[in-house]
């Protein structure tokens, strides 16, 4: 019975492997989850600063339109009073007149154009409003994201220092496995994402939960070889037996 006292420790320590071999698993998913689930508040975060840059070139272009309308209602009050200077010059009434309606003409253009500088300010005030609120949105969620990080970036660390400490627990004890059975257990593990050997519960597959035929329980009794399921190929061990 040397053989079949031999496979089962195997099986043991294959067992004990997998404990190990689980958290790992499950570290490693952590320390490739956690950095996304930052990246959805860098997104949101990023998203608030390019909302807040188009606010301000928004801004920018009602002052653009601002300062040309100033300089137009500056060339008109120019014009204004260069009519008026010239009044006096003028020789015939017919000439005069029509200089006076001259000046009226100019006086309601630019009244035109005050009415829209006006308009322009109440614009200018909502654009800044706006960019003050997006500028207070963006600082708060910058605000969030650098705590979150901090935490996440805490919180790596000390799993990727629990990897280490379950890598090296694994190391000492992979030697005591045979090489044809470790390596068997690692080829299902990487398949399997972190779970290559499975307990046998009420005739059960404790990987897939498919009931296993009485002739596999047979066989796993016997320990002559190593038993995988047929529907999941993960490796099946008899709890009591172990
Ligand atoms: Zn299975």
């Amino acid at each position: 019975m040397a053989q079949d006292q031999n496979l089962k420790d195997q099986i043991k320590k294959l067992v004990e492997l997998q404990v190990i071999d689980e958290e790992i698993f499950r570290f490693k998913r952590q320390l490739r989850e956690k950095p996304a689930d930052l990246e959805v508040l860098k997104a949101g975060f990023e998203a608030g600063k390019s909302n807040l840059l188009s606010l301000e070139e928004k801004l920018k272009g009602i002052l653009v339109k601002q300062k040309e309308l100033e300089l137009d209602l500056k060339v008109k009050e120019e014009g204004i009073s260069k009519a008026d200077g010239t009044l006096t010059l003028l020789k015939t009434n017919k000439e005069y007149q029509a200089r006076l309606l001259e000046i009226e003409n100019l006086k309601a253009d630019k009244s035109i154009v005050e009415e829209k500088i006006l308009l322009g300010f109440d614009e200018v005030e909502a654009a800044k409003k706006a960019v003050d609120a997006e500028k207070s949105v963006v600082a708060q969620k910058e605000k969030e994201f650098a705590i979150e990080k901090k935490k996440v970036d805490d919180e790596l660390a000390i799993i990727a220092d629990q990897v280490k400490v379950k890598e090296s627990q694994r190391s000492r004890l992979t030697p005591e496995v045979r090489p044809d059975c470790l390596s068997r257990y690692e080829r299902i593990l990487h398949n399997k994402e972190g779970l290559a050997i499975v307990k046998v519960a009420d005739h059960t597959c404790g990987g897939c939960f498919m009931h296993l035929t009485a002739q596999v329980l047979n066989e796993l009794k016997k320990y002559n070889q190593i038993i995988t399921c047929d529907m999941c190929a993960r490796i099946l061990y008899l709890a009591d037996d172990l």
